[in-house]
């Protein structure tokens, strides 16, 4: 297996190499397996990439596909997510979270994320829809057609983990603040399909542990986890 390592000097350390890869089978496999903590692994192209729940995650050439090991904080997945909103706004409006960690452009998936927990750390896959192109059946949009030209996404990686430290550098309250903000899901109703039962409400918080808060006839209920689908 070829690769290209590069060294980091990133502000704040939380990264120190990019190990980039022309094929893999997932940058999550390889980076749980053997990555170390302050690694990033990167694919050009994974042929069994994978999101939650070992669904499939579509990862053709012209995407971004990567995973980073961190030190477990219970929270991963949130930062991965503020960090790649912030870049993606600096291209798109429209762009927001869908609880628990999808980034969504105008109605449609552009990014997905993944946070797996290996003895202290956490292994964080990020999934970005560049200038790949997508099988139709997928509510799925990239960054080349909501702007109509393509991205360097080499460039875009290192914004967003320049971005991520950053993100890793804010209060809990600033977190839990931009995550609340910015999510597409308040104030409308939603299906979450759980492990056992599915529960139809309006979402209308996310509380100070980073839960889904929701109106469930009347009554409030609180999740922090399960899959969120939007009811028009
Ligand atoms: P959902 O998309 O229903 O919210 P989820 O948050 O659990 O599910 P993940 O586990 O992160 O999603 O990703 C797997 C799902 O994402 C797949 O089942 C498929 O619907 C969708 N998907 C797969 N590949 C891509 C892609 N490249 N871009 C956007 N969506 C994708």
């Amino acid at each position: 297996m070829s690769r290209e390592i590069y060294e980091l000097s990133s502000k704040y350390g939380f990264f120190n190499r990019v190990i980039i890869f022309d094929t893999l089978s997932s940058t999550q496999d390889y980076a749980l397996e053997k990555g170390e903590r302050g690694d990033v692994v990167v694919a050009r192209t994974q042929t069994h990439g994978r999101g939650r729940f070992n669904r499939k995650w579509y990862s053709p050439r012209g995407g971004l596909w990567f995973s980073v090991v961190l030190k477990s904080n219970g929270i991963n997945s949130i930062e991965a997510c503020l960090a790649v909103l912030r870049i993606l706004k600096r291209f798109l409006r429209n762009v927001g979270i869908k609880y628990p960690n999808d980034i969504f452009v105008n109605g449609k998936k552009i990014c997905g994320i993944i946070a797996e927990v290996r003895n202290e750390d956490a292994v964080v896959g990020i999934g970005i829809n560049v200038n790949n192109s997508l099988p139709e059946f997928l509510n799925a949009t990239s960054l080349k057609e909501e702007t109509g030209k393509e991205h360097d996404t080499f460039a875009l990686l290192l914004e967003i983990l320049e971005e991520y430290e950053r993100v890793m550098n804010m209060s809990r309250k600033r977190k839990i603040g931009e995550f609340r903000e910015n999510q597409i899901i308040l104030g409308k109703k939603i299906k979450v399909q759980l492990i056992k039962e599915e529960i139809i409400g309006t979402a209308v918080n996310i509380d100070e542990n980073f839960n889904l808060v929701l109106i469930v006839d009347g009554e409030i209920v609180k999740i922090n986890a399960g899959d969120v689908f939007l009811i028009d």
